[in-house]
């Protein structure tokens, strides 16, 4: 599903360079779970830029789903994007003046304009219902808790039925409680065969993937081991 070889990435400022990735050689399977920790600075939110071809590496190479993703120009690496990827980050991005069903179902707007409405509708539903909120549906998401606005914000990426699934600290604006209670519910989704690649500094969470990948100071260390998956309770 993703394979980098030799994936570089130098931020050029003024004075400076700063060498944010260096080297690195991963790749992810169709279904696996992988889980990408390190200290603060090391380079996993660049690492999933790349992944998420919402930034060009500097050096090396990458294919998605098969495809090179080297050369592409800016609207073909967002057309690439935007049929394989989905993102949940930190910030749960809703649109506070619309309803959980309308931010749920904007992406498949400009990303699957064929629908029907009534697949659209149906789409929607189902990602709800995965998420645990079909009864919240007409609910704006400042009536939620922030639980529940990341779990619209992970039906929201779902609903373009996304190759691979990009978690950037998922949990970091939400309390234990609810941060398990995602993270509970992101274990599922891999158990129904979502490919998932996960920026994670809390080590419980790292415990839940089925291969744990180390970044420090822009290196990987290994290429990440096979552990047993660790349950999270909701
Ligand atoms: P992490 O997610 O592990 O905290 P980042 O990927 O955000 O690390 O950053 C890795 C390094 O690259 C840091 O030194 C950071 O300051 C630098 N960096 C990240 N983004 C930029 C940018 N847009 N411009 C300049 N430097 C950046
Ligand atoms: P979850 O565990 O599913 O995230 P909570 O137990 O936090 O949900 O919330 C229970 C109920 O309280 C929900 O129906 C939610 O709509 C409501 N609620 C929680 N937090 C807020 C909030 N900040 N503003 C409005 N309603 C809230």
């Amino acid at each position: 599903m993703i394979e980098m070889q030799g994936i570089g990435k130098v931020f050029e400022t003024q004075d400076f360079q700063t060498h944010a990735l260096r080297n690195i050689n991963i790749s992810i399977e169709q279904g696996e779970f992988v889980s990408i920790s390190g200290p603060s600075g090391c380079g996993k939110s660049t690492l999933l830029s790349i992944m998420g071809l919402l930034e060009p590496a500097s050096t090396g190479r990458y294919w998605l789903a098969g495809q090179s993703v080297d050369n592409l120009t800016f609207d073909q690496a967002a057309a690439l994007r935007n049929l394989h990827i989905g993102f949940i980050f930190q910030s749960f991005n809703l649109v506070d003046a619309m309803s959980v069903f309308d931010n749920v179902a904007l992406p498949l707007r400009y990303r699957v304009p064929k629908l029907s409405a009534q697949e659209s509708q149906q789409r929607v539903m189902l990602c709800l219902e995965k998420v645990g909120l079909s009864h919240r549906v007409q609910h704006l998401p400042g009536q939620l808790s922030g639980g529940q606005q990341q779990r619209v914000a992970i039906a929201r990426a779902l609903v373009t039925q996304p190759s691979i699934l990009l978690v950037d600290e998922a949990t970091g604006n939400l309390d234990s409680k609810s941060g398990d209670a995602v993270m509970g519910l992101i274990g599922e989704l891999h158990q129904q065969g979502t490919t998932i690649c996960m920026v994670t500094h809390d080590p419980r969470y790292a415990d839940m993937a089925s291969r744990q990948v180390k970044l420090f100071d822009g290196e990987l260390l290994g290429c990440g081991y096979t552990a047993p998956k660790a349950e999270i309770n909701m």
